[in-house]
């Protein structure tokens, strides 16, 4: 097997979920607590750091649900097993937190805590936090346990590039690069231990900074020395939409339950926004990566590139890099898809989110479900698979396993499903086209 790309992952983060709890493979509430159990009594004996921060928690997929909020064990049984340490078990969408008392303490959260802006605390009968937080009620209480130390996040990096090289890939894109990465990549590819060629994405809102920085820390790949992979800011990073599960993707059509006063979801980079993103990096001479869920965000994008003068930003770049590349692309209209092609679009995707997404795909968009991940008309249209079409996993969001995306891709269903319940049956492509979505690009 040659080496492959993986085009949309988080580094740092992927490094550091590798240090965490992982709560995947549990099949009930049972299982959850007994990991959280042993991790807690591993933690007395030899003191780290000071949270239990867990992560993985598929519980809607439990076989075994616990008597406590949403299947989760109760509150009073995740005491018993986590004692005093603050503990934090999130769930594999990110989008809920199941914390034990100690956790709720930190945070402040009782009884007459009012529910955050954008959040829901969980409550029993009586009003009482049941520990089950939900949106940014969880990702208030996640952010108390203390950020990693340089000397953490710099052993999160290697220790991801590491498990990712052993995973086959030989080149990794970073979605959403911190300052610091540049400069310790540079410092990793001058020591020899650099893997992998590793492109960054920067906010949009650093990127005037990142870029002119990077002009120290980009690095060559040297083929004929192990360990000396690239390093190079191939772009920009924007957000025109939130999520799925989150209902806050931004939809042509509303929801079937959509969020109060959000029945198409949410905007986040309006259309001149993201015009003028194109703008700032068509005049570094880098690319554009934008985050688009819906559809509404998709054709946002397509069309905002399109206002520009395409051909004339895609040859002020550097060759390889794509001038822009939409991210997720998880729901596209009909009137789009061919529009990928015809503009240039790179479609950077990740159809193992199909694994996870299936139930709130059915609940939410069951009027589009024949317009997700239509993989098969993107080629069709032009999107030839690892030249506009590339594949990645958005780990750690999800496991970075090739494999899982190119099943989904094929298959368009989880392993324990029918062929009934697949999602855009006939949009499934061959395993030898998923594989070439995972081909990097010649670079030299
Ligand atoms: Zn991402």
């Amino acid at each position: 097997m040659s080496g492959l790309r993986e085009a949309h992952a988080h580094i740092a983060p992927h490094g550091r979920a590798l240090s965490m709890i992982l709560l995947a493979q549990c099949a009930g509430a049972g299982d959850c607590l007994e990991i959280l159990r042993e991790a807690a009594a591993r933690r007395r004996e030899s003191p780290g750091p000071d949270w239990l921060l867990a992560i993985g928690a598929r519980v809607e997929g439990w076989k075994q649900p616990g008597d406590g909020p949403g299947g989760w064990p109760s509150l009073r049984e995740l005491d018993e097993a986590t004692g005093e340490l603050p503990c934090a078990a999130m769930s594999f969408d990110h989008h809920m937190v199941f914390a034990n008392s100690a956790a709720l303490r930190a945070g402040g959260i009782d009884r007459g805590t009012p529910d955050p802006v954008g959040g829901v605390i969980g409550r029993d009968e009586a009003g009482v936090p049941n520990g089950l937080l939900l949106e940014s009620a969880a990702w208030n209480t996640w952010k108390l346990s203390p950020e990693p130390s340089a000397q953490d996040r710099r052993r999160h990096v290697i220790d991801a590039l590491q498990d990712l090289g052993s995973q086959g890939f030989v080149e990794v894109h970073d979605m959403l690069s911190q300052s610091w990465l540049g400069p310790l990549l540079a410092e990793l590819h001058d020591g020899g231990k650099l893997p992998l060629s590793v492109w960054l994405y920067a906010p949009i809102d650093e990127i005037a900074g990142q870029h002119e920085a990077s002009r120290s820390w980009s690095r060559k790949g040297d083929p004929s020395r192990a360990g000396t992979g690239e390093v190079r800011l191939a772009g920009a990073k924007i957000f025109i939409d939130g999520t799925l599960n989150s209902r806050t993707a931004w939809m042509l059509e509303p929801y079937r339950e959509p969020l109060p006063g959000m029945p198409t979801g949410k905007v986040i980079t309006p259309p001149d926004q993201i015009e003028s993103a194109l703008r700032t990096c068509k005049g570094l001479g880098i690319g554009l990566a934008a985050h688009a869920i819906g559809d509404g965000a998709v054709r946002a994008g397509l069309d905002a590139y399109e206002r520009l003068d395409p051909y004339s930003v895609a040859s002020s770049l550097a060759q390889p890099i794509p001038s822009f590349r939409i991210e997720h692309a998880e729901i596209i209209d009909r009137a789009d898809t061919g529009r990928f092609a015809q503009l240039g679009v790179l479609a950077s995707v990740q159809p193992c989110h199909l694994l996870c997404d299936v139930e709130a795909l059915r609940r939410y968009l069951p009027h589009r479900l024949d317009r997700v991940l239509p993989l098969r008309e993107l080629i069709d249209s032009g999107c030839t698979p690892g030249k506009l079409l590339w594949f990645g996993s958005d780990t750690p969001i999800v496991r970075p396993d090739h494999q899982d995306s190119v099943q989904a891709a094929i298959h368009r269903r989880r392993g324990d499903m029918t062929q009934a319940e697949s999602i855009a049956w006939n949009q499934r492509i061959e395993e030898w086209e998923a594989m070439a979505c995972y081909r990097p690009v010649a670079t030299n």
